[in-house]
């Protein structure tokens, strides 16, 4: 035999470096369900569901396409628990020449590969991961010399480079670079919201959703009505229902949130985009062709290529450029433990319990309530880093470290000192009543900081600019904010001030 071809659980696409120029009758694929992949974190079971029937889908596929392909399907006895031992076994049975694999998506993972061409004794090939616009190496490129990085000055760039909604002189689509404030419409029923796309789970989902209820039923998360795609053709459904019936109000309602829809608008393409079954470039074509037809406005076209071309590269080459110190980072200093409703969704405040309702439930929240509900509430109540990353890590079905880590680490807890994001996304309670129908089904009131009934995010924000000022004080993105909490009266100040120490110190009754 000539090479042996690892393919990963996030690596299942048919152009996959490792595979191009592979020849069936000369080389062999390995894959394999392991128990040290499947249990480092309390994986969501939809996203082991998920993984599994697309892992099996996809080599049903490749044995089609004429491949040999070793498949260990996932048993808590198997002999082999780790993906090295999986390789070490198939290396001393097939004596092949080289290992061939493409770049992982986890720092740990690459770090252990790195190892094998030693502990394995045979030559190991890792292939770039050409599934990004953008490869490790450009990314550094790029940064290199910038003392603090900026999504927008990279994504003009990416922009130039792929053009992708660019005129024919090299402008920006529409004369501007971004839409961004025409994203902030808040949703109130209408339109309605698009159906979510569906897809009647198959024989081999239907036994992979029985092993996971067999062997991981103490993992978070629901496996009822599972219904996501498993196979590239499904996954390609998928896309043209988005770009059908949500991406045309996509832009308008990007930022909103809803106490009745748990999908609103949004594409739920990143299950499929992170695990390969669509490549970002498709994705960004479809948009792009979308808006060309006249079928969907700019800032629809525009707020969702941002989010891909923009924002998902621009977070794996700032994983890439960084670890394993970043994972480290903790500018804050935040030392308090993640509150268990964020397992459970049990707390009266109705944002929270709803986002975490629907990540149980889903595998899934959307950005917005990811970033300014869940994020927002671990900032302002000083969760440690390490805990809120490991919970994200678990709770999607999106979830893989080069894209949660520094989504969490970075853009939510400002635990890097600021080199992602300009300032902390930090707001009251009056964000989410304004972006959401939440505040009229709480508990908690929102227009009152001070009462025992009143909303926890008001007193926690002003809490949290009190306690950080030093670090804040001097960023002329906050100077506002500062000034508005120094306009108010020393007793107001001080009532607050208490309200947010009782917070902190009862976050768990909330
Ligand atoms: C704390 C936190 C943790 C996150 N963890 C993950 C994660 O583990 N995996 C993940 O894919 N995304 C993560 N995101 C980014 C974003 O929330 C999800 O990509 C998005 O909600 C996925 O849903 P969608 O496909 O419906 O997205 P849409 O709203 O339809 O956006 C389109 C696509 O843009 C990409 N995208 C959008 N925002 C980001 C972003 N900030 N970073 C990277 N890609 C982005 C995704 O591929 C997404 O499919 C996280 C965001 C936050 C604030
Ligand atoms: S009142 Fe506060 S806690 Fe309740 S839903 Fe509104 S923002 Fe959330």
């Amino acid at each position: 035999m000539r090479n042996l071809i690892l393919i990963l659980g996030d690596q299942l696409s048919h152009g996959l470096s490792a595979l191009c120029d592979g020849d069936p009758t000369r080389d062999r694929v390995v894959m394999a369900e392991v128990h040290q992949e499947a249990s480092y974190t309390n994986h969501h079971r939809k996203k082991l569901i998920l993984l599994f029937s697309a892992m099996r889908h996809f080599a049903d596929e490749l044995r089609q396409a004429g491949w040999q392909v070793d498949y260990q399907p996932y048993h808590p006895d198997n002999q082999h628990q780790t993906l090295e031992e999986v390789v070490a076994a198939r290396v001393t049975e097939h004596a092949p020449e080289r290992l061939i694999t493409t770049e992982c998506g986890e720092w740990r993972l690459d770090q252990a590969i790195r190892q094998w061409h030693q502990r394995l004794k045979v030559a190991v090939e890792i292939r770039p991961d050409t599934r990004f616009f953008a490869s490790q190496q450009t990314f550094a490129r790029w940064a290199e010399g910038r003392k603090q990085l900026r999504m927008e000055y990279f994504y003009r760039e990416m922009r130039r480079h792929t053009g992708l909604l660019m005129t024919a002189d090299g402008g920006p689509e529409g004369g501007q670079w971004n839409y961004d404030s025409d994203n902030r419409k808040k949703w109130t029923g209408k339109p309605p919201a698009p159906a979510p796309f569906r897809v009647e789970p198959d024989t081999i989902t239907r036994e992979v959703i029985d092993l996971v209820e067999t062997h991981f039923s103490g993992h978070f998360g629901s496996s009822d009505n599972f219904h996501f795609a498993v196979t590239r053709d499904q996954a390609r459904e998928a896309l043209a229902h988005f770009i059908d019936f949500a991406l045309p109000c996509f832009g308008d309602y990007q930022d909103a949130m809803s106490d009745q829809e748990d999908w609103l608008f949004h594409s739920v393409l990143s299950p499929y985009i992170n695990c390969g079954l669509l490549t970002p470039q498709e994705v960004c074509d479809a948009a792009c062709q979308a808006y060309q037809r006249g079928q969907v406005p700019l800032n629809a076209a525009e707020g969702f290529v941002r989010q891909i071309l923009g924002w998902r590269e621009f977070v794996r080459g700032l994983y890439w450029l960084t670890m394993p110190d970043y994972a480290q980072l903790n500018r804050l200093g935040n030392q308090r433990p993640l509150p268990w409703f964020y397992w459970t969704g049990d707390t009266r405040m109705r944002c929270l319990h709803r986002a975490i309702d629907a990540t149980r439930r889903n595998g899934y929240a959307h950005h917005i309530q990811r970033l300014m509900v869940t994020g927002n509430f671990a900032l302002l109540s000083g969760i440690a880093p390490a805990d809120i990353c490991d919970w994200y890590l678990a709770v999607y079905v999106d979830a893989y470290d080069w894209v949660e880590l520094p989504n969490t680490l970075g853009m939510v807890m400002h635990a890097d000192g600021g080199y992602l994001g300009s300032k902390p996304y930090a707001a009251s309670g009056k964000y989410i009543q304004r972006m959401s129908d939440h505040c009229q089904q709480c508990h908690y009131r929102v227009a009152d900081s001070t009462s025992d009934r009143a909303c926890p995010f008001n007193a926690l924000y002003w809490h949290f600019l009190d306690r950080h000022r030093d670090q804040f004080a001097g960023n002329p993105r906050m100077t506002m904010m500062y000034r508005n909490w120094d306009r108010q009266k020393p007793e107001r100040r001080q009532a607050i001030l208490a309200r947010g120490d009782w917070l902190l110190d009862h976050l768990e009754q909330l």
